[in-house]
């Protein structure tokens, strides 16, 4: 029997929630609340059964409810329920930890464990920050990020991330020392581009200019998502990374590719470094490496910056940093059959096989009413709508809430809808979410 809360909203008391990153005062007087998912669907209490257009947030591939991952936690909270993360720990840990090495690029085969993508991006900034120390490079502390990118909300994630809304509150708590490199996105030179747009990759110069700047021996490392997922997936210029990579390469800067969206499968490879051919030095990952189901994340690091640690004494700790649900058991058996089910089904070649179909699917609305671009890459689209006049923000809201009456979860942010439907759909269920999308975009004001 599936357990379930109250499916009665009206009993709830909605006051105490404080919810994340949404209009509370808007959400309580029109609450939505998921009952169940099975699959790629959500059955809402009101007994709605919706398509999840964005796998959760981007985090469950594989559908919903999926067996062998349900099966593999109900066997580890059993046998195994918690482990300290520190001074001990437990074979799962290993296991996971190499398994993700192996789908790794080459030569990256070092694993530190998280919860979330937030503390895999504060984490990777310390790694970097304190691998240069170590070696000796004192100076190098500047780090920099992207315009429009989205690397958590940690104090380090908000500080080289470049979503002002994600900064405005808090500016009195930004790390210093940062900088933001222009994003790639320009409207006039892109527009309804499919795949990575051909205009753009000088745009990595304006690395080279902060580095003439501060002096190269300043700057200890850039982020960036290889596909910039939150920000309404803007999808890197061909060429684009492959200079950032060279401009790192020469000056000694670590490059960080926050990889908690696109990793595991989202753009047809393990990681987007695969997919795109550029290696970086770090990479951040979480979301789709438990299928959702159990938080969780990570960063992989090069060897070479692995070993630069491994020089005290032996029983001296040499990283002070860590958390106690870092490597937590229920995290590492559901990443272990995440990947055992993604393997045995090929989940990540049928990502890639889907990209065109989605595509196809996406560019469909071109002209469509209030469509001002599309954009995609590996299994993940954008649709700009046109904003309302004076009202930005409303007419996205506005298909959220048509979009679940039509058997849609959409994701909006601004005028963006985003889309990245689970590995496990059909190409009939892609194409039909952008038949259901095109009739909202005519619904809509
Ligand atoms: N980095 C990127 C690229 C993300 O897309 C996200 C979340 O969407 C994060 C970091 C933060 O992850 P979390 O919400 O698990 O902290």
């Amino acid at each position: 029997m599936r357990h379930s809360w109250s499916m009665n909203i009206a009993s709830l008391d909605l006051a105490p929630y404080w919810m994340p990153f949404t209009h509370n005062r808007y959400f309580k007087q029109r609450p939505k609340l998921i009952a169940s998912a099975e699959g790629a669907y959500f059955t809402l209490t009101d007994g709605r059964r919706v398509f999840d257009c964005l796998s959760g947030l981007w985090c469950t591939p594989l559908g919903h409810s999926h067996a062998r991952i349900v099966g593999a936690i109900q066997r580890q909270v059993s046998q195994l329920d918690y482990s300290p993360a520190f001074q001990m720990s437990h074979a799962g840990a290993f296991e996971l930890a190499a398994r993700i090495a192996r789908l790794a690029p080459e030569g990256m085969n070092r694993v530190f464990f998280t919860n979330s993508g937030s503390e895999s991006v504060d984490t990777a900034l310390k790694i970097a920050i304190a691998y240069h120390r170590i070696r000796g490079e004192t100076n190098r502390t500047r780090l920099i990020g992207r315009e429009m990118g989205y690397h958590g909300v940690g104090i380090g994630g908000i500080s080289v991330g470049g979503l002002p809304n994600n900064r405005a509150m808090f500016t009195s708590m930004l790390v210093p020392g940062i900088d933001h490199i222009p994003h790639t996105y320009n409207a006039s030179k892109m527009r309804f581009s499919r795949g990575q747009p051909t205009w753009g990759a000088h745009l990595a110069d304006e690395l080279q200019k902060l580095v003439e700047k501060h002096g190269p021996d300043t700057i200890a490392a850039v982020i960036v998502e290889p596909m910039q997922g939150s920000a309404g997936v803007i999808v890197p210029p061909r060429g684009y990374l492959e200079r950032l990579r060279s401009i790192c390469t020469q000056h000694g800067i670590l490059l960080i590719f926050d990889e908690v969206i696109t990793g595991f499968g989202r753009v047809g490879a393990n990681f987007g470094s695969q997919r795109l051919g550029v290696t970086p030095d770090l990479i951040t990952f979480a979301k789709a490496i438990t299928n959702g189901v159990v938080p969780f994340g990570g960063v992989i690091a090069r060897q070479a910056i692995h070993d630069a640690f491994m020089t005290g004494p032996p029983h001296a700790i040499e990283l002070f940093h860590g958390y106690t649900y870092s490597g937590h058991p229920m995290a590492c058996a559901a990443g272990i059959a995440t990947l055992d089910a993604m393997e045995e089904t090929g989940a990540i070649a049928r990502s890639a096989a889907l990209e065109p179909v989605l595509e196809e699917a996406m560019h469909s609305l071109r002209g469509e009413p209030h469509v001002a671009d599309i954009r995609n890459f590996g299994l993940a689209a954008a649709v700009d709508l046109t904003p309302r006049e004076g009202q930005p923000g409303l007419r996205a809201l506005e298909a959220f809430e048509r979009g679940l009456d039509a058997g849609l979860l959409l994701r909006f942010t601004g005028d963006t809808l985003a889309v990245g439907p689970p590995f496990i759909a059909s190409p009939d269920e892609i194409r039909e979410m952008a038949r259901l999308i095109r009739g909202v975009l005519h619904d809509i004001k």
